[in-house]
């Protein structure tokens, strides 16, 4: 039961980059102020406190003030993560690296999910992302949607989704986060917290760059991108 366990709090600085790769066989003209736009809104979107119950830890040594690694405890956290969001034009492949988060900016996706139009297509829990420029002009949230997929979440379908980001048509009003979305976005970023309390936290074995030449590359996502530029 929630109540029962005991409470850990955790407080702190999280800085989140996403890499954003500029893949158009146009230019991108307004990419700048559409990254700009989309950096402080993923920022606001990720302010706030959440809770995630019964989560199995190593123990906190609260004498210590770190965790015990030998010893494991149940306990219910208290999230209050001051996530500071950057994202970074890239034009070299040699620029991602690690676990780094990557939007890849397109031309155009053939895939098709109920024959709608796809302006972004993104793999579940770490990437890669993509988006197609002109959609992004028009749509100025489809990249902050697809970026949360990235984090976790699923599309919201049916009434329910008329002002929710996560809704599976893009519209401008689209914009609302819940609270449940916000802890699921939270649980994923922070999976990771007993290295992360340890200070700088890196996964070098997920291989972003192959990860994103797979994805852009696989025929049934059908992308149309500048392939010179990806290099
Ligand atoms: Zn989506």
């Amino acid at each position: 039961m929630p109540g029962k366990m005991p409470e850990l709090l955790v407080t702190g600085d999280v800085t989140i980059t996403i890499k954003v790769f500029e893949l158009t066989s146009t230019g991108a003209p307004k990419l700048n102020s559409l990254m700009a736009y989309t950096q402080h809104n993923i920022t606001n979107k990720l302010r706030g406190e959440t809770m995630e119950y019964n989560r199995y830890l190593s123990n906190y040594d609260t004498k210590a003030n770190k965790f015990n690694i030998n010893t494991m405890a149940t306990y219910n956290v208290r999230y209050r993560i001051n996530y500071i969001v950057k994202l970074k034009k890239i034009n070299r492949l040699s620029q991602l690296s690690g676990n780094d988060f990557v939007l890849a900016v397109v031309d155009r996706i053939g895939f098709k999910t109920d024959n709608l139009t796809t302006s972004g297509l993104t793999l579940r829990q770490g990437g890669p992302a993509t988006v197609v420029y002109n959609d992004w002009c028009k749509y100025p949230n489809i990249s902050m949607h697809e970026f949360f997929h990235t984090l976790g979440l699923e599309h919201i379908k049916g009434a329910s989704s008329r002002k929710s980001l996560m809704a599976e048509v893009a519209g401008i009003n689209n914009n609302m986060i819940s609270l449940s979305e916000l802890s699921i976005m939270n649980a994923y970023l922070m999976r990771g917290l007993v290295d992360m309390s340890d200070g700088a936290y890196a996964n070098p074995t997920l291989n972003t760059a192959e990860n994103l030449r797979k994805f852009l590359n696989n025929p049934t996502n059908g992308f149309k991108y500048n392939k010179a530029n990806f290099r």
